[in-house]
């Protein structure tokens, strides 16, 4: 089994793959002004097990396409759909948010949380805007410095693993130049870090471990994790999961952002371990590699 495999193994019965709260999601559907009906169509791009997907079928009665590039998290997901009753409101996809295969202008809100780092924010922005239509919602959870300094020690971590983390003001200036109009923000709490992601992993930790026969590469990634939660928990005044509510506007003004960028930092994945081996990329949480 590679890094990858052992990735999903650890999360795929998680009921979410990265940090968020069913009152947060809510609180995002508020500010975007969606309204409960039956008509519509929400994309959840990098859905995981679906943790945002069903508080959005709940909440808006939808029809929600669940898309992740793991079909073992949508398998999750489309057994909890059933069980909770919403399997009429919900198809799955696998495929990459990289090349998504919606019509244009065929969605009234994307939906992503804690999985755009994957393909940076403003790519991401950029590549789904198409399948909005004018005047639908985007709404999407990203890592953001929440102070103007911050301990360097943070600073040079955060530059190898995703240097396009920023302030709030920054992600929302990439917004307007690209064609949305910001309806809210707000930072995700201490809880959806530690009660809703990173305290229910911790407990499977041992089951993983027992059930890959405590691998050299099992530990890497247990090892891994510990640090990562070590190291959110050291710094959370300075950095957090900001949640982004914005409307797409009549046309995007501005140059293009993402054709002047500097190319994309190299992502660190689990197997780089001989780079970076106290700090291998747990794949899911959002703000290192994909998997
Ligand atoms: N939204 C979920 C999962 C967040 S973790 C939650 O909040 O719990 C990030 C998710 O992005 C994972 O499920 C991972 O499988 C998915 N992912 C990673 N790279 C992807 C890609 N290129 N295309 C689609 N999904 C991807």
């Amino acid at each position: 089994m590679d890094n990858v495999q052992l990735l999903v193994d650890l999360y795929q019965d998680a009921q979410r793959q990265g940090p968020g709260g069913e009152e947060q999601t809510r609180l995002a559907i508020t500010l975007s002004g969606l309204k409960k009906s039956r008509e519509l169509k929400i994309a959840d791009i990098g859905c995981g097990s679906g943790a945002a997907t069903f508080v959005l079928a709940k909440t808006l009665d939808a029809h929600i396409t669940a898309v992740d590039i793991h079909p073992e998290f949508l398998n999750r997901l489309a057994e909890a759909a059933s069980r909770i009753g919403v399997a009429d409101h919900v198809v799955t996809r696998t495929e990459s948010m990289e090349q998504l295969s919606f019509a244009e202008e065929e969605l009234d809100a994307i939906w992503s949380e804690g999985a755009i780092y994957n393909m940076g924010f403003a790519e991401g922005i950029e590549a789904w805007r198409k399948y909005l239509k004018s005047g639908g919602i985007l709404a999407v959870s990203e890592l953001t410095w929440l102070t103007e300094e911050r301990p360097e020690e943070l600073q040079a971590y955060w530059d190898r693993e995703y240097p396009k983390v920023d302030t709030a003001s920054a992600k929302m200036d990439i917004l307007e130049r690209l064609g949305f109009l910001p309806l809210g923000y707000f930072v995700l709490p201490e809880n959806c870090w530690l009660d809703n992601y990173y305290r229910p992993i911790q407990k499977r930790f041992a089951g993983f471990l027992e059930r890959h026969k405590k691998s050299a590469a099992a530990r890497a990634i247990i090892k891994a994790e510990e640090n990562e939660i070590l190291f959110y928990e050291k710094y959370k005044a300075f950095v957090g999961y900001g949640y982004y509510i914005a409307r797409k506007t009549a046309a995007a003004h501005g140059a293009p952002i993402t054709g002047q960028a500097p190319p994309p930092a190299r992502l660190v994945r689990p197997q780089d371990n001989d780079r970076n081996s106290d700090m291998v990329d747990t794949g899911f949480e959002p703000v290192t590699s994909s998997v």
